[in-house]
């Protein structure tokens, strides 16, 4: 398939506003693509190069971006910068300048959807001395052969704005479509192997039944399921009337996964971090007794002196570790607390009631100091599910987790089927979209920090407020730090950023505002911490900024 079709797509989604509409034409490229293309396509539909646990990533920044845009339409950087800013997103401005540029040469030739997404493949791969030099010659070259057109979804989706209003449950439902599926039967596919292109092949050839018969297999994470904030501890009592109370730990979430000798350990994001975790990898390969296994857990770092849990951000740098990861691991060792079984021995456990998957997490797994199961009580009384809270609190965690005895474990989904209550008052996870270059005391820093939310139906990120309180002047150097690379473009003190960090908020209060293209504004936002194990892909939606404003009222 040429770029210049997909790029045409692009055009056309962007200008449809209608979800019926969209789906019906990426159902209709899915139907008409080739069966190899067909993984690649679904993703880059929405703007995504490689899947998350894929571990590849372009590590292209804006500036690199610009000197490849100055590079092959023969001006500066700068002016790139300018028209940037000028335009209101590069994409645009590229388009314009590759339509300036001095006549294509002759030998320009056509892209092909696979040759972009092979140069991507390229970029990404480059590591090491010399690579930036590489992933410039590589992106300019892409440029230098781009139309118009193509360019501007080519620098979009290098940024990560591809900005088509394209989300996953589009995907999703035109892979439905196209195939005449059932979007469940997709949906579900999805989460337990964590590829559209699979999964729309799998569509087309086999159906829905083949759909059905795709199985979780060690060694391909699956996407976590998620907890639901508690209204009350006796609201949610009366409606589970018995409900399975733990402990909430207050680390990373694992995903654990054996396979005979072989043990992975992917994070709540699904990268791999089996390598950096050696500790952790050990006492798996110990304690799960069953010959193939994926279970979860909670991983917390405690403090060998204290026995108190250690920050979340000490978690995280061992996640991140790439060398001397013994040594890290003595010095900050972690607990492993596991709370769900979703596959052993070949049998996919998911569809049992969570009662069963705890009761054969217990059989398969030999409990030791530090690899242990999550502490649990069974109960429908109010009085014994605070007891469990208070005394959780008196301990240093989080809070607990309410959870449904009967209900299944829904992979990727927010359902009511495990709750989270928390001493603190619940905070909002948003990408960094924006900021302003500080005057006076802070001049030189970038500060008051646009946060954004997602859009779940469009994928679009909508800011819902600014936070400027909260950041010391160690954090705002590290936040400058973070974030000046990410820099898309500048208007006065003003810059506009590639979404890709991450910040645990805390606010007082969610109102109702025409002053954001949200509609809704944080009162008071407060950064809590930057929360490097979230991709913008998985910080908080608008749905859910409304979904808390709503509980507000209660
Ligand atoms: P939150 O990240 O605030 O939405 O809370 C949900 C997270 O709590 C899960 O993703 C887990 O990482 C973590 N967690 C800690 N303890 C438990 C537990 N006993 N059961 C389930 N999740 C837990």
């Amino acid at each position: 398939m040429l770029y210049i079709e997909l790029a045409r797509v692009y055009a056309r989604l962007e200008e449809t506003p209608g979800k019926i509409e969209k789906t019906q034409i990426i159902a209709e490229v899915l139907k008409d693509a080739d069966e190899e293309l067909l993984g690649i396509l679904a993703g880059l539909l929405m703007g995504r190069v490689f899947p998350e646990w894929s571990g590849l990533e372009l590590g292209v920044g804006p500036s690199m971006l610009y000197e490849a845009i100055a590079f092959v339409c023969g001006s500066s950087p700068r002016e790139v910068k300018q028209a940037v800013a000028e335009a209101g997103d590069a994409g645009s401005a590229a388009e314009a300048m590759l339509k300036r540029k001095v006549q294509r040469t002759l030998f320009s030739k056509k892209l092909t959807v696979e040759e972009v997404y092979g140069t991507f493949e390229k970029i990404a791969r480059a590591s090491g001395k010399g690579s930036h030099d590489r992933k410039l010659k590589l992106l300019a070259e892409l440029l230098s052969h781009a139309e118009p057109l193509e360019g501007r979804y080519i620098v979009r989706t290098v940024l990560g704005e591809l900005r088509v209003g394209v989300a996953e449950g589009l995907v999703r439902d035109a892979i439905a479509l196209a195939f005449s599926v059932p979007s469940h039967a997709v949906e579900r596919a999805y989460m337990l192997c964590g590829d559209f292109g699979k999964v729309a092949r799998i569509a087309k050839h086999a159906g829905e039944r083949g759909l059905a018969e795709v199985r979780m297999s060690p060694g391909t994470p699956v996407k976590p399921m998620l907890a639901q904030l508690a209204p009350s501890l006796e609201k949610v009592l009366e409606e589970l009337r018995k409900a399975a109370v733990e402990v909430k730990y207050d680390g990373a979430r694992v995903q654990i996964h054996k396979k005979g000798e072989k043990l992975w350990i992917f994070s709540r994001r699904l990268e791999n971090v089996t390598d950096a975790l050696p500790d952790v990898a050990e006492r798996a390969r110990r304690c799960i007794l069953a010959e193939e296994a994926v279970v979860e857990g909670e991983a917390v770092a405690v403090d060998p002196e204290t026995g108190k849990p250690r920050a979340f951000q000490e978690i995280l740098r061992r996640f991140r570790r790439k060398y001397e990861v013994r040594k890290m691991a003595a010095q900050i060792p972690f607990e492993v607390y596991l709370f769900d079984a979703l596959y052993l021995n070949g049998e996919m456990l998911i569809d049992l009631s969570f009662e069963e998957r705890r009761r054969r997490l217990e059989q398969a797994v030999e409990q030791e100091h530090g690899f242990e199961l999550a502490e649990q009580l069974v109960t429908s009384s109010v009085k014994e599910a605070e007891g469990f809270y208070e005394k959780a609190l008196e301990m240093g965690h989080e809070g607990i987790m309410l959870k449904s005895l009967s209900a299944p474990y829904v992979p990727g989904a927010r359902v009511g089927y495990m709750y989270k209550l928390k001493a603190l008052m619940e905070t909002l996870d948003l990408v960094i979209t924006g900021a302003v270059w500080g005057t006076g005391k802070r001049a030189g820093w970038l500060s008051s920090y646009e946060l954004s939310a997602r859009d779940e139906d469009t994928g679009e990120l909508l800011p819902v407020g600014r936070v400027g309180t909260g950041v010391t002047e160690e954090q705002l150097q590290e936040f400058t730090d973070m974030l000046k690379p990410l820099i898309i473009s500048q208007e006065a003190e003003e810059v506009r950023l590639k979404p890709e960090v991450v910040v645990e908020v805390a606010y007082q209060e969610i109102q109702r505002s025409p002053n954001y293209a949200s509609g809704f504004a944080l009162r008071f936002p407060r950064v809590v911490r930057v929360r490097e194990d979230k991709s913008p892909e998985e910080a908080d939606t608008l749905q859910r900024v409304r979904e808390l404003y709503e509980s507000q009222g209660r």
